[in-house]
């Protein structure tokens, strides 16, 4: 179908998805009793005891908890690097419980950018080089998009530096240029600034909050640090594999006014 019919169709479908309230189209990740258990009989561990939870495409969200609390395993069902034990995980539209293993990795592929910890970059390659790698895995070929990718997060300067001569902070910023070349639907950070002073984890901070605010990407940000959480559109707080708390922050601070 295309012409004037076709804009016709699309104008009515646009008007009925923004009608009014959360339409199907708004929610970037929905987890329905979403279980996670690891060994099972007396050694089980439930890292996940039926999560519920919608996320709304754009929305910046913190997750926070202590260590063993469930934030990295719900990460990794997000991102589809490992399944849940029983529920539904959607992402984009995908349900990600019915994929196969070429589909869980094209999905991986196309919409998960992923921040760990710690970077990981390549270091015999320059910041351009180790963005351009995956760009290249996703069939974009040319340092043009690798070069903005650098440039959203203020390293465009750097692109021939290599990762030992950079400080911690300007290397969690190459790793989210090398996730933002990607273009993800979804940005899961677990822990980004875990490492990181400060003053280099605002940097970092910022960077995924403009790429948040200007792409309208979702980001979700898992942190023990409770300061970060000052900045979140939304925070929930996890204890022992259950979702404690919900609460959206409806003027968040800036990434540059977070302290630790
Ligand atoms: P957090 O990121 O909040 O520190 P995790 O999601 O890493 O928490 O872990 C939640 C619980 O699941 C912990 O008790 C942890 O020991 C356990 N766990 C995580 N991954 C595994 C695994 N691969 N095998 C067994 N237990 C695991
Ligand atoms: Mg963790």
């Amino acid at each position: 179908m295309n012409g004037p019919l076709a804009a016709h169709v699309e104008a009515a479908i646009e008007t009925a998805t923004h009608a009014g309230g959360a339409t199907p189209a708004d929610v970037a990740i929905r987890l329905e009793r979403v279980v996670k258990t690891y060994g099972d009989g007396e050694v089980a561990v439930h890292a996940l005891r039926g999560i519920d939870l919608e996320i709304e495409a754009g929305q910046f969200v913190v997750v926070l908890g202590p260590s063993g609390s469930g934030k990295t395993t719900l990460m990794n069902l997000i991102g589809g690097i490992e399944p849940p034990t029983s529920g539904r995980i959607t992402v984009a539209g995908r349900e990600l419980t019915t994929l196969d293993d070429r589909a869980l990795t094209a999905y991986r592929r196309a919409e998960v950018g992923f921040i760990f910890q710690f970077f990981n970059l390549v270091p015999t390659l320059t910041a351009l080089e180790n963005v351009a790698l995956v760009a290249e895995l996703v069939g974009d070929r040319g340092p043009e998009s690798s070069l903005a990718a650098l440039r959203a997060v203020g390293l465009d300067d750097r692109a021939d530096h290599f990762p030992g001569a950079m400080s911690g902070g300007e290397q969690q910023r190459v790793a989210i240029a090398r996730a933002l070349v990607k273009r993800p639907t979804i940005l899961l950070c677990d822990e980004p600034t875990g490492s990181l002073d400060l003053e280099t984890g605002r940097q970092v901070l910022s960077a995924l909050h403009r790429t948040s605010r200007t792409s309208g990407r979702t980001v979700v940000l898992v942190t023990h640090n409770s300061a970060i959480a000052g900045m979140a559109d939304r925070v929930l707080r996890m204890g022992s594999g259950e979702l404690l708390e919900d609460r959206l922050q409806p003027q968040p601070i800036a990434p540059e006014e977070v302290t630790w």
